[in-house]
């Protein structure tokens, strides 16, 4: 073995795993089980001291670096190099007065939501509690209240970074504006966060759920739907997916062997308004399910109700200007029923908050965009090709309207991933890769949605 990795076992507290040492396999594993990391060595940190001393040590080496907390987000896996794991840095600790939490790198939603609750607060968390934090907010953070609030990534205090070279550093606006900038935003590409602390939302209970429709008796739902979104306040946020379910007993009895348009809904208003502003769906008659009441906030997982094991699944998605009832119709018909691949269709009401630049500027891009239409096909039958040019015809229907893709919703295990171009704007990706070339001019965070540095 090489020295320098010799050296390293002794150093950190944690674990350092060679291919072949007992629970290397287990530990590269992740939620996404289509493909996985294969490093030359694995450090699961213990602490952030570990996470500095394995960045130096492949630093010294010139070694290429990935991180995993979860792997539900794994875009590019290594092959060889240094992965550190981050999933034994938990911690949440709420600062209740100053409405923020430091959430260690190692944190998932659901124990945010927990403890936030405590104090009357909520962090702008997505559709799936398990989640992380920490890579859900570097790619932005679409969450279930972000049409009043605005992306996660625009609520971030300060972070704790151990850059390229190993070192740990607090940033912030005050401190290293320019990289407090490119963090929120640019993704994994500038070095190991170990910590973030986030603001809260005085949030405590929404008026939410799911109405679930029988697509075959409302083929015009996802129409239905966008001229629904027109006119709402920004504390409502919804999406609407279109989802066959296989006649199989994991499914709930009143979706079983049925394709649905499920339309989530999170109002932070009182429920009786709440109410009013979700007549209209109701009005549009049989439900098979109504869930949406007043609920606590505690409860939020149920509105999404994301699949909470491991598996295999490939997406993509692109951020539209505007999104008409006539490419809907044409969505349903490409991926409703009868289509030869099948392809889950989500679309995201966006604008609101999430339009405007939010106090401290960062690297989250192309807020103009109205809708997210997102496509998800898991993994069990059709190949990879075959999944792809299914969800591109899909996506290609409002082809005219799209300003970019949002980056935590593509799914795909490339080794070159999307053009960078669609994830930021022009002159954000230029900032970006002149920043990348002065925090990580060698490219050693290449594992992810990458930046390549500028010349
Ligand atoms: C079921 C499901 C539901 C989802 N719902 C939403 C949603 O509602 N809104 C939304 O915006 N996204 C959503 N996502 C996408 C999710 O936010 C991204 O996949 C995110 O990258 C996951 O982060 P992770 O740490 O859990 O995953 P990981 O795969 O562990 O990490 C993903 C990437 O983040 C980077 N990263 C992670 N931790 C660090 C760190 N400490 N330092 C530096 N870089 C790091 C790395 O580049 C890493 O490859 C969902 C994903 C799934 C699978």
């Amino acid at each position: 073995m090489n020295p320098a990795l010799t050296a390293l076992g002794d150093q950190v507290r944690g674990e350092v795993l060679l291919p072949g040492d007992d629970g290397f396999d287990a530990r590269c594993a992740g939620f996404q089980t289509a493909y996985r990391h294969r490093p030359d060595v694995l450090v699961r940190a213990a602490d952030e001291a570990d996470v500095a001393a394995a960045v130096a040590c492949a630093a010294g080496l010139g070694m290429p670096v990935a991180v995993q907390a979860t792997g539900h987000g794994l875009s590019v896996p290594a092959a060889g190099g240094l992965l550190v794991r981050t999933d034994a840095l938990k911690g949440v600790v709420v600062d209740a007065a100053a409405r923020t939490a430091r959430v260690g790198a190692g944190t998932r939603f659901a124990a945010v939501v927990e403890a936030a609750a405590r104090y009357g607060l909520a962090p702008l968390n997505g559709s799936a509690p398990g989640v992380g934090v920490v890579g859900y907010v570097l790619g932005g953070g679409l969450g279930l209240l972000a049409r009043e609030f605005g992306y996660a990534a625009d609520h971030v205090r300060s972070v704790r970074l151990v850059t390229p070279d190993g070192t740990p550093v607090t940033v912030t606006a005050q401190s290293e504006p320019d990289l407090f900038w490119a963090l929120r935003g640019g993704g994994g590409n500038f070095g190991v966060v170990t910590a973030l602390d986030i603001e809260l939302m005085p949030v405590t209970r929404i008026y939410g759920g799911e109405l679930a429709f029988d697509l075959a008796r409302h083929p015009g739902l996802l129409a239905a739907y966008l001229r629904w979104t027109r006119d709402l306040p920004e504390a409502l946020t919804s999406s609407v997916s279109l989802v066959d379910h296989p006649d199989l007993p994991v499914f709930p009895a009143h979706l079983r062997g049925r394709f649905t348009a499920q339309v989530r809904i999170a109002y932070t208003g009182d429920s009786r308004r709440g109410a009013e502003l979700v007549a209209p769906l109701r009005e549009l008659g049989p439900l098979l399910a109504d869930t949406v009441a007043e609920m606590p906030y505690t409860e939020c997982a149920e509105i999404y109700r994301d699949p909470p094991m491991p598996h295999a699944y490939q997406g993509d998605n692109a951020l539209l200007r505007a999104f008409g009832p006539e490419q809907a119709d044409a969505v349903t018909a490409l991926a409703g029923p009868g289509a030869a691949v099948p392809c889950v269709v989500d679309v995201r009401h966006l604008g609101g908050q999430l339009g405007r630049s939010p106090k401290w500027a960062n690297a989250v891009g192309h807020r103009s965009a109205g809708y997210l239409l997102r496509v998800l096909t898991p993994l069990t039958g059709a190949g990879r090709e075959e999944v792809a040019a299914a969800q591109a015809a899909v996506l290609g229907v409002a082809s005219r309207e799209r300003v970019g893709r949002f980056q935590n919703l593509v799914y795909g295990g490339y080794a070159e991933g999307p053009p960078a171009e669609d994830f930021w704007e022009t002159a954000d990706l230029r900032r970006l890769a002149k920043l990348k070339a002065t925090h990580d001019p060698q490219n050693l965070f290449r594992f992810n949605r990458n930046i390549r540095p500028a010349h």
